[in-house]
């Protein structure tokens, strides 16, 4: 009590939540559980976190970040000894520059709303994801988020040019360079980007931002098999280079399941198709751009490569096409209870990786089984979704082990974008080496010796 006391102090009575108060705040975004922390603290500066955390560092009090809580695999999980310190009240976009091109946010500013002041700019935020409305720019960075439009702009790794963290003993640490090139020593704020909260709370950010784009199409195809997807992706690369913004492909099983069988949706393409893909391209001359796109699908479809193709007429077509693949409630209506799974892997193996682990689910669950799957195929990127049934944790183990091993095999990678948190931890040799997880290790050991930040996550002690 007496460190809440000291707590309090600094952040406020507004800044410090208690008691029965702290299982009324949810625990996921979608509010399925409620808060375990012990309390909540709310600070509402850099100083007040750098404050809170030196009594914390003091007292041996271990904290969770808590952005939007849209993570997914359990990174911001808090438990009954843990304070979790939440940005909600770090929400303001402090500037933006429209000549250098950057914008200097808070950590709990919602990614959309770093997209709508980018917009009101003329300008671009890179990085989108369908979470865009719950998720916050600090989770981002702490998670390194990737998302639809990676193949364009990369991950948030390289979205942003400089950035502010709180260390476990309070430290300040300012990396805020708004510059593009800076080659001045380690590059300090990579450490915190991706590692989840378990080395630093990042505070602030210097976002990097692009010109919006002036004109912008969608259309999605259909192809008989895997092979005359990535022709497609090859001969798109080629005439569209960098206007492609997306290339999301969804399988026959996703496509059906969730765009057709739900009954949620209008599909504007027959299902039965092997593979689907949206593809989405934004560049700068509208009759230019359209003329090209329209004669990259054309060839595609008069050479055989695709087997159908829809263009979106309109805002209200395109937002059609998107909602099957962004249809989060529908994956739950019709899959629950299902195991999910953000895996990466080269792109010649994936029809070989997915029909390898169609035949095993029914080899050992029957035909009941049910597995969608869907990515962002130009990135490397699939996500599963598996329901074994009858459902069991014995059944959902025996998936885990069916979706990860043979990814050690291929070079590939338990979490492609996700990260680890608790839920992958397990599973994290399967993608990395020895010596590399005894160096995260030390750099953890190094920055946090009591281990007091998210502690337990990624690695275990
Ligand atoms: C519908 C849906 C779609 C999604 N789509 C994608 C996708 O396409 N691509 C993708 O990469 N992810 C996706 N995600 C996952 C999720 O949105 C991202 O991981 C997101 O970056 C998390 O942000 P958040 O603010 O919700 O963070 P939280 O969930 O609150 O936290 C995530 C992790 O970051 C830590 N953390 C949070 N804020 C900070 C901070 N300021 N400083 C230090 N550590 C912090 C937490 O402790 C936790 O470990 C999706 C999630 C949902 C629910």
């Amino acid at each position: 009590m007496e460190l809440l006391n000291q707590i309090r102090a600094v952040v406020g009575d507004a800044g410090l939540i208690t008691g029965e108060e702290v299982a009324i705040r949810p625990g996921d975004w979608r509010g399925r559980t409620s808060c375990s922390a012990w309390a909540v603290v709310r600070p509402r500066t850099t100083a007040e976190f750098s404050e809170v955390m030196k009594l914390c560092y003091a007292a041996r009090q271990p904290v969770v970040p808590a952005g939007g809580l849209t993570g997914l695999v359990r990174g911001h999980a808090v438990d009954a000894n843990e304070l979790q310190l939440s940005f909600e009240r770090m929400r303001n976009i402090q500037s933006i520059d429209p000549v250098g091109r950057t914008m200097i946010v808070e950590a709990g500013v919602p990614l959309q709303a770093v997209q709508e002041a980018a917009a009101e700019h003329g300008l671009l935020y890179g990085v989108d994801l369908s979470a865009r409305g719950s998720c916050t720019i600090g989770g981002n960075i702490s998670t390194n988020a990737g998302g639809n439009t990676v193949i364009r702009y990369g991950m948030t790794r390289e979205n942003v040019l400089g950035l502010e963290a709180v260390l476990a003993d309070g430290t300040v640490v300012s990396s805020m360079s708004s510059l593009l090139k800076n080659n001045t020593g380690y590059d300090l704020k990579q450490l915190f980007i991706g590692s989840e909260g378990t080395l630093g709370l990042v505070t602030r950010a210097v976002l990097r931002l692009h010109p919006a784009p002036i004109s912008e199409a969608t259309a999605i195809v259909a192809f008989d098999s895997f092979e005359k997807l990535t022709q497609f992706l090859l001969l798109a690369g080629s005439r569209l280079g960098g206007m492609i913004r997306s290339f999301e492909v969804m399988w026959n099983n996703f496509y059906e399941i969730i765009g057709v069988r739900s009954g949620r949706h209008r599909p504007p393409l027959a299902a039965g198709h092997e593979v689907y893909v949206i593809v989405e391209v934004a560049g700068t001359d509208i009759e230019r751009d359209e003329a090209i796109f329209q004669d990259v699908l054309t060839v595609a479809l008069e050479k055989g490569i695709a087997a159908d193709a829809v263009v979106a007429a309109s805002k209200s077509q395109r937002d059609a096409i998107w909602a099957i693949r962004e249809d989060v409630e529908g994956e739950i209506i019709m899959m629950d209870p299902a195991t999910d799974f953000d895996v990466s892997l080269p792109i010649v193996q994936m029809q070989e990786y997915v029909r390898e682990l169609q035949n095993s689910l029914r080899t050992e669950f029957g035909e009941d089984a049910l597995m969608t799957v869907y990515g962002h195929v130009g990135d490397n990127n699939l996500h599963l979704l598996v329901s074994p049934r009858p459902w069991s944790d014995e059944a959902k183990r025996r998936v885990q082990e069916m979706v990860y091993r043979p990814l050690a095999v291929l070079g590939g990678s338990v979490s492609a974008e996700h990260g680890i948190g608790l839920s992958k931890r397990e599973w994290l040799p399967l993608s990395r080496g020895a010596e590399e997880l005894a160096l995260m290790r030390r750099i953890k050991a190094a920055l946090d010796p009591h281990n007091l930040l998210n502690r337990g996550k990624i690695l275990a002690r």
